[in-house]
């Protein structure tokens, strides 16, 4: 069987507890027929709690968007992997570029990162990307590279645990715009022959980067696009519930009309 597409969302530092429940309560009725894919949303630490409350039992996951690489310690401040599971997290993003540039993190740290968050369990969602704009098949081979030091001392079970972002840094944020759809193929085909030279066939490899409801259908028909992370245009639920809807055929919709009524109350 075919692994179902997933699309999910980073908050990055926005939204407190209140913000985050009228989020999800606008969220979940906008995305209750979308069966055939996979949804996941990364609030901020201090909302986790509320996420928890408001998406038992739906369909939509949930996690944190970093964690540490020790499981217990003298590290003030920061949040380990036991204590996400111990909330319910299901995922945790690890690598980001804004991590690299704002708190200095680089590969090594990353793939301790990685191992921690496998080994208590959690299904993590790695970020590689090139920094700057490049030739496809150069950035190919910065992406791999990162890949090599992150993942490469994983076996195919661990990488069952593992969700790929490519995330080009150049491409995230504001004023910048999504990467050119032959590029990103280029990318996520490299990716997958780098998994497949690994046995590890099932691993789904997401886009981000400026991904918007006008981006996201060209993006996600791309070859080797798994799914796709939004990060500020899914700051906004209903575009986060358009981008979730992207190209799925109308049969597979259960709320007839949820789609009309999604890009309607869009456009208001
Ligand atoms: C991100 O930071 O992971 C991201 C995809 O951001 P944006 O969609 O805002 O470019």
């Amino acid at each position: 069987m075919k692994t179902p597409q997933l699309i999910g969302a980073s908050w990055k530092m926005n939204f407190t507890a209140a913000e985050t429940r009228l989020y999800l309560r606008t969220l979940l009725p906008l995305v209750d027929d979308v069966r055939q894919r996979d949804l996941f949303v990364l609030p901020p630490f201090t909302s986790l709690w509320v996420a928890r409350e408001e998406l038992a039992g739906t369909a939509i996951a949930w996690g944190a968007q970093d964690v540490h690489e020790s499981v217990s310690g003298a590290h003030t401040g920061d949040i380990s992997a036991p204590m996400l599971v111990d909330l319910g997290c299901r995922y945790v993003e690890v690598g980001h570029s804004e991590r690299r540039r704002d708190h200095g993190e680089r590969d090594r740290q990353v793939a301790r990162k990685v191992a921690t968050a496998i080994e208590c369990g959690l299904e993590v969602i790695v970020c590689v990307g090139e920094s700057h704009r490049m030739a496809t098949s150069t950035a190919r081979s910065v992406v791999l590279r990162h890949l090599g030091s992150i993942l490469g001392a994983f076996g195919a079970q661990e990488l069952n645990q593992v969700v790929v972002a490519y995330e080009p840094y150049w491409a995230i944020g504001a004023g910048a715009g999504a990467a050119e759809v032959d590029h990103v193929a280029g990318i996520h085909v490299g990716v997958h022959d780098w998994l497949g030279a690994r046995s590890a066939t099932r691993i789904r490899v997401l886009y981000g980067g400026s991904v918007s409801p006008d981006t996201c259908s060209d993006l996600l028909a791309q070859p080797g696009v798994d799914g796709l992370f939004v990060g500020r245009a899914a700051l906004d639920p209903v575009a986060f519930a358009r981008i979730a809807h992207t190209s799925l055929p109308p049969e597979v919709l259960s709320g007839e009309g949820k789609i009309v009524r999604v890009m309607a109350a869009s456009t208001r």
